[in-house]
């Protein structure tokens, strides 16, 4: 098997790829799973280039090339819509996509209520998830940051 485009070092516990999300190394599939884990999509939006999946919390996880990391083009996000919309997130896998043999990369590969499989995802775009502000993700980034804060005025004062 030729060696992918991309290479993700794999999560010890259940082997998918980990990225860099919130600034520290973590299991891609857990995160995803936290956030988007059976939910259903309440909309599909284009923004600028990109399209977005729009979950019933507020949650909106971009599609992004497995090749390139680029916004993926979709002809219709009406068509999408009208397909993915009020379908909950059953699972996801890991899968290598490719022009050739030897030219493949890693993505994921979202199955949904009643309609199947999404075409496979960059694993870029869990780590350029948006969060609604009551996301136990947001919330931990908020606190780690006051906590930094409050480093910062400590050492001040010790001057
Ligand atoms: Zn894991
Ligand atoms: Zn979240």
């Amino acid at each position: 098997m030729a060696k992918p485009r991309r290479h993700y070092q794999p999560c010890p516990d259940c082997g998918f790829p980990m990225l860099r999300m919130d600034g520290k190394l973590q299991c891609a599939s857990r995160y995803l799973d936290r956030c988007l884990g059976k939910k259903r999509i309440a909309e599909v939006r284009q923004e600028g280039e990109c399209v977005y999946l729009v979950f019933e919390d507020g949650h909106q996880l971009p599609l992004l090339c497995g090749c390139c990391g680029e916004p993926l083009e979709f002809k219709g996000v009406e068509a999408l819509e009208r397909r993915y919309k009020n379908r909950r997130l059953l699972s996801f896998s890991d899968a290598r996509e490719g022009t050739s043999y030897d030219d493949v990369w890693p993505v994921v590969v979202l199955t949904f209520s009643g309609v199947g499989e999404l075409p496979g995802i960059a694993w870029e775009s869990a780590a350029r998830i948006h969060h609604p502000p009551d996301c136990p993700a947001r919330r931990r980034k908020r606190a780690k940051s006051a906590a930094g804060a409050r480093t910062r005025k400590r050492r001040k004062r010790r001057r």
